[in-house]
C-alpha cells in the first residue's frame, strides 16, 4: 500500500446555530502515488473547502489531513507552510498568476519565497514539457487562458511537490484547450498524485483513475475505475511501415507521438 495522502473525519463548519453549514462533513478519503483522482459533486457540495484542507490551506473543525506519515495539522503554523510549499503545488481556476512579473518569474516564485535557488535545468524541462518555450519572458497579460494554466501548472511543480491539488482548472478554458490541460496533468500524475476538483462528469468518467463524489459535504461514493479494460496484446500501438505511421482504431496521440 503506498497511501500518501488520507483523511480521518474530517470536518469543516461555518457559522454557528441556525446559520452552520457543514461544508465538509466527516470525510475518509485515502489517495495513493500515481492515482489521477476527481472529486466530483454538484456546487456547493463541498469540493473547495476538501481540497483547501487536503493542501493545508484552511484549518478543519476536526479530523485529520495525513500526508505520508505526518498529520499536517498538528504542525506549527510555520512548519505548515513550509510543509505545503515543499510538497504541495495547488493549481486554480482563475490561474492567479502575478501580472506585474514575465512568465519566468512567476514559475520560480514560490522557489524564492522558500529561499531556495530554482534548479535552472529542471524548471527549463518542465517550460519545455509544457509548451512554454517560448512565451519564457512574456508577461501573463500577453498569453492565451490555455497558456496562462499551464504557466499556473509549471508554478506547481517547479519545486517537485508530490501532490498536485487543482481546483476546476478547466472551468475557464474552452474545451479544446480545457482538454490539453487535463491532458498535461493526467501525464503528471504518473509521477506524482494529482488531485482535480471538477464539476465535469465526463472528465471524471473518462481520464481520472479515481472518482470521489460529495453531496452536502459528505463522501457518497469512491469509486475506481477500471481504466485497464484490454489485455496486454489487445493494446493498441504505434507501428511504422516505411515511411507511415499506423494509428489504430481507438488509439490516443500523446504529446510524445506527436
Ligand atoms: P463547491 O466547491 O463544491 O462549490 P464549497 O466548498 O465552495 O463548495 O462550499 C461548500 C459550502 O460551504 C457552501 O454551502 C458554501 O456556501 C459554504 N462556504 C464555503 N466557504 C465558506 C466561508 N468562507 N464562509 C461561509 N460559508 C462557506
Ligand atoms: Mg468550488
Amino acid at each position: 500500500m503506498n497511501t500518501i495522502l488520507q483523511t480521518k473525519d474530517l470536518c469543516k463548519y461555518y457559522g454557528k446555530g441556525d446559520n452552520e453549514v457543514k461544508a465538509v462533513n466527516h470525510t475518509n478519503i485515502s489517495v495513493e502515488k500515481g492515482e489521477f483522482a476527481a472529486i466530483v459533486g454538484k456546487s456547493g457540495s463541498g469540493k473547495s473547502t476538501l481540497l483547501h484542507l487536503l493542501g493545508g490551506l484552511d484549518y478543519p473543525t476536526c479530523g485529520e489531513v495525513i500526508i505520508g506519515t505526518q498529520s499536517i495539522f498538528s504542525m506549527k503554523e510555520n512548519e505548515l507552510s513550509a510543509f505545503r510549499r515543499r510538497k504541495i503545488g495547488f493549481v486554480f481556476q482563475s490561474f492567479n498568476l502575478v501580472t506585474s512579473i514575465n512568465v519566468w518569474e512567476n514559475i520560480v516564485l514560490p522557489i524564492g519565497l522558500d529561499h531556495k535557488k530554482a534548479d535552472v535545468a529542471f524548471i527549463e524541462d518542465i517550460i519545455c514539457a509544457l509548451g512554454l518555450t517560448e512565451k519564457r519572458n512574456s508577461m501573463p497579460n500577453t498569453l492565451s487562458g490555455g497558456q496562462q494554466q499551464r504557466v499556473a501548472i509549471a508554478r506547481a511543480m517547479a519545486n517537485d511537490p508530490a501532490i498536485i491539488l487543482a481546483d476546476e482548472p478547466t472551468g475557464a478554458l474552452d474545451s479544446n484547450t480545457g482538454r490539453q490541460v487535463l491532458d498535461t496533468l493526467k501525464r503528471l500524475s504518473k509521477k506524482k498524485l494529482v488531485i482535480i476538483v471538477s464539476h465535469d462528469r465526463d472528465f471524471a468518467e473518462n481520464d481520472a483513475d479515481r472518482i470521489i463524489e460529495l453531496a452536502d459535504g459528505r463522501g457518497i461514493s469512491d469509486v475506481e475505475v477500471d481504466t485497464c479494460t484490454d489485455t496486454e496484446e489487445d493494446v493498441p500501438v504505434l507501428s511504422y511501415e516505411g515511411e507511415t505511421i499506423q494509428v489504430p482504431a481507438g488509439y490516443h496521440l500523446t504529446e510524445e507521438d506527436r
